[in-house]
């Protein structure tokens, strides 16, 4: 096949040759210490991975700086996690600490790993997307400096992982994190009929919206919103900068809790709603720092070891989690969406 100047290189040729001469034939990995892990291959070749916090949105100096303590350290070989951690990968274990002392010299701590806070998955938040309902990397370097003893030890009851999306189309992991911040728009997009008329195709934006709430007004050469049926999703405006959105009133956040993507001790769990709206408050969001240190030191205080979020609420009961975590459970809480839980696919394995 001809050679392609557009997407990514094939991943293979980029791996450590450890990686490469085991590929598939990994034993397991354990835990060295906060931060480094250590993975065992069937012949007895080692690799180390060293994770550090990444600040999610790089600068291309830093992004230099990195590859540069990856060429000192180890043969310029690492990568990112999906949680936006990087990891340096070496099999010479005299590098381990050099390498430690290099990320701390240069203010990436070193953790995340086994029992602790790993790095907070965000999505662009203002500074890039055009749906946003609440900021992302300001309310991340919040709740992330709030919580940051949690990443350099591994002493909580289990894995914690947190995610932030600035809108539920969510291309954050909030749906399946221990604790999802997620940006929540509550009221109906305003129409600009200007815009519309410029240059939007009608029969696409009707179609972009997932509850038919949207409907074409020939007469005006433009549409109509039917205001009952709107779930404020945003979708429209991703067609259509005529479908406004953006409320600085009522837009905020809200927090998920119980969501897990392991197999591990019991299935994938989805988060759900605990608190429906906190307003945006820049440039600390006080009252969204709060909220989510209240949950991880309620889940402290009263989980079991190993159990994750999810895990531990499923075992007291969600009655009694509002309770502990002095939440008060609104109406907004109750999934009324009938055709979700029973018909989501939430396991590897096949449901007939
Ligand atoms: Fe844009 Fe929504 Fe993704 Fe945020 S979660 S980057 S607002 S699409
Ligand atoms: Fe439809 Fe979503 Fe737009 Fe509301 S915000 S009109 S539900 S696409």
């Amino acid at each position: 096949m001809a050679k392609l100047d557009i997407g990514p290189p094939d991943y293979k040729k980029n791996l450590p040759p450890v990686i490469t001469k085991n590929y598939g034939q990994w034993k397991y990995h354990d835990y060295v210490k906060p931060g480094v892990l250590r993975h065992v291959a069937k012949s007895g070749d080692v690799l180390y991975s060293i994770r550090a916090g990444s600040p999610r949105l790089v600068s291309n100096d830093f992004i230099r700086d990195i590859c540069d303590m990856a060429d000192m350290y180890c043969n310029g070989y690492l990568r990112f996690t999906s949680r936006n951690n990087i990891e340096f990968l070496t099999d010479d274990e005299a590098m381990i600490e050099p390498l430690i002392a290099a990320c701390e010299a240069k203010g990436l701590p070193v953790g995340g790993t086994g029992h602790s806070l790993s790095n907070i998955v965000h999505t662009q938040g203002w500074v890039h997307c055009h749906t946003p309902a609440t900021d992302a990397s300001g309310i991340v370097k919040a709740v992330m400096d709030d919580l940051f003893e949690y990443f350099k030890t591994d002493d909580l009851p289990a894995r914690l992982r947190v995610a932030l999306a600035c809108c539920l189309n969510m291309c954050g992991a909030v749906h399946c994190s221990d604790i999802a911040i997620l940006g929540v728009h509550r009221t109906v997009p305003v129409i600009d009929h200007e815009i519309i008329r410029k240059g939007t195709e009608i029969p696409t934006l009707v179609a972009s919206c997932p509850t038919g709430a949207i409907r074409p007004d020939p007469k005006n050469k433009s549409v109509v919103i039917r205001d009952e049926s709107c779930m404020y999703c945003g979708n429209c405006y991703t067609m259509s900068p005529g479908m406004q959105i953006m409320d600085p009133e009522n837009d905020g956040i809200a927090i998920l809790v119980g969501g897990k993507v392991s197999n591990a001790r019991s299935l994938p769990m989805f988060s759900r709603l605990v608190i429906p709206f906190l307003p945006n408050n820049p440039p600390r969001w006080p009252e969204t720092v709060e909220a989510v240190r209240n949950i991880v030191e309620t889940w402290i205080r009263h989980a079991r070891d190993g159990e994750r979020v999810g895990e531990w609420i499923e075992r007291i009961g969600w009655e009694r989690f509002f309770t502990l975590a002095d939440i008060p459970f609104s109406d907004k809480c109750i999934d009324d969406y009938i055709f979700s839980r029973e018909t989501f696919r939430t396991t590897a394995a096949f449901k007939y």
